[in-house]
């Protein structure tokens, strides 16, 4: 493991403390125009530290830090719920094209009939995937295609002069941005239980679901990585009653082209292209949640959607639209991979995807089971739910295993989600992985299962080979040194 003694050197050897005076990594040319005289000296600096390296030293710096990430691009990266999956590189070179990466969001519509093709063909392939066909791209994250999402179902109400509809039902083991979206939404949180095999409590739901339902938003495949048996039942139940169904298509990775979430009753949804579309995710953006709805629901989609007359393109605002979301039209170069994607696999490339993602997830939890306690014990979607139970008894923490991964070179999973499993460890492992690579994982999960028996400090003290330890995670995201400082 190279990696940790680098930076252990890079610790010692910030850009700062690399530096020479005199040394530089450009020449600059002889001036072309007349010097200008500095503004006063009360307005100067004296002494700015910056350091004075060569080029050579600012690459090999650079190079360094850039290696002492994880990344899926160098790492195996199980995240949960996170679908990181590889990103086929040809997205990138299609989104950097110069037609597309050179626009102006404010262009006419006339000069970017190309762009806004693509942006059509995706909303169809969507509409298609989906089962639901009313499609806006202008979500840029998850959280923000369930806010517009939660806001169409609000509408519909209202156009109904149905203004009682004021609660969210949300089961027990959603994402936490639904019960957040919820609630900026204006719409009173009421949480639905779960049933021992971890579905929704239908008879939990039939004595909530009532006049004051505007929606019920449910997670599918579930956080636990099931698929609802009763789907079907838990619709007509919000129908019934006179309520709108909304799904949580983030990972959308094990339904694509098996299961349609419209032919399953669901009114509205959203996915996250930057999970289940394999456009690159992680460090807070930037993302892409289009937000998807039935026929009947179209009219109220954000601003703008993309409409084709003829053979021409243009953006429109929807009849009685929910208005702007955001400045323009989506991130539009997320779009652009997304499409890539999509294109690339066809629709038979898509249904592989999705057999993949489940049998790799179902692979890891047959092979793992004996070791670790599963959250519950069915055959499982694109991701599993383990639980360190077992392992918590002997003094170690699913936080010491996902650590001790580390230093196995392996990204840690999502930890303590979904909260209604205790010490909870969600394994994705995604259709990209080889089986040598899945194989590699169980050896490691299985080895660090060993060294709880003989060695439990060994786990509670990792990770031992990267260049820190146990971080104030909090503290690091809020408030991060994104400079240089100096060690006095
Ligand atoms: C990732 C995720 C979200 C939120 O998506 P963001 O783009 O991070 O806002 C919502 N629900 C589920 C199930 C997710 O996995």
């Amino acid at each position: 493991m190279t990696t940790g003694q680098n930076l252990r050197d890079i610790d010692r050897q910030l850009l700062m403390d690399r530096s020479a005076p005199g040394r530089s990594a450009i020449s600059m040319p002889a001036s072309d125009v007349p010097e200008q005289s500095l503004p006063k000296d009360s307005l100067l600096r004296q002494e700015v530290p910056l350091p004075e390296v060569s080029q050579l030293e600012v690459i090999r710096y650079f190079s360094l830090l850039s290696q002492l990430n994880f990344s899926i691009d160098t790492n195996f990266y199980p995240l949960g719920s996170c679908t990181m999956k590889y990103n086929p590189k040809i997205n990138d070179s299609m989104a950097a094209l110069p037609g597309f990466a050179n626009l102006h969001p404010n262009q006419p519509d006339e000069q970017t009939q190309g762009a806004l093709q693509l942006m059509y063909e995706l909303q169809e392939a969507l509409g298609d995937v989906t089962g639901l066909p009313g499609v806006s791209l202008a979500p840029l994250a998850g959280a923000q295609g369930e806010y517009a999402g939660l806001l169409i179902a609000r509408a519909f109400h209202a156009a109904n002069s149905d203004n009682a509809r004021t609660v969210a039902l949300i089961p027990d083991s959603a994402h936490g941005t639904n019960p957040a979206s919820a609630a900026m939404a204006g719409l009173e949180v009421v949480t639905v239980p779960s049933d021992a095999s971890g579905n929704v409590d239908v008879d939990a739901l039939r004595e909530l679901a009532d006049e004051r339902t505007a929606v019920f938003m449910l997670t599918l495949p579930s956080t636990l990585g099931l698929f609802e048996p009763s789907i079907l039942e838990v619709t007509q139940i919000i129908h019934d009653a006179g309520g709108l169904v909304y799904a949580d298509g983030a990972n959308l990775n094990a339904l694509l082209g098996i299961a349609r979430l419209g032919d399953l009753g669901f009114d509205i949804c959203h996915s996250n292209l930057h999970k289940t579309f394999s456009t690159p995710h992680g460090g807070g953006g930037p993302g892409s949640g289009p937000v998807m709805v039935s026929e009947e629901l179209s009219r109220f989609l954000p601003d703008p959607i993309v409409s084709k007359e003829g053979d021409a393109y243009s953006l429109t605002r929807p009849e009685h639209s929910i208005g702007k979301i955001n400045g323009f039209h989506g991130s539009f170069g997320i779009l652009v991979r997304a499409y890539t994607y999509i294109r690339a696999l066809g629709g038979d490339g898509l249904k592989a995807v999705a057999e993949n993602a489940i049998i790799n997830a179902n692979y890891l939890q047959s092979q793992l089971k004996d070791r670790f306690d599963l959250a519950v014990d069915r055959y499982c979607m694109h991701e599993t739910v383990l639980s360190a139970t077992q392992q918590k008894k002997k003094g170690v923490k699913g936080l010491d295993i996902a650590k001790r991964l580390l230093d196995y070179g392996i990204h840690a999973p999502t930890m303590y989600f979904p909260l209604i499993v205790e010490e909870a460890l969600m394994v994705e492992p995604t259709e990209t992985e080889s089986k040598e690579t899945l194989d590699r994982f169980i050896e490691v999960m299985r080895q660090i299962d060993d060294e709880i028996a003989s060695d439990p400090d060994l786990v509670t003290s990792a990770p031992h080979t990267l260049p820190v330890t146990r971080l104030d995670e909090a503290a690091a995201a809020r408030k991060p040194y994104l400079r240089w400082q100096s060690h006095e």
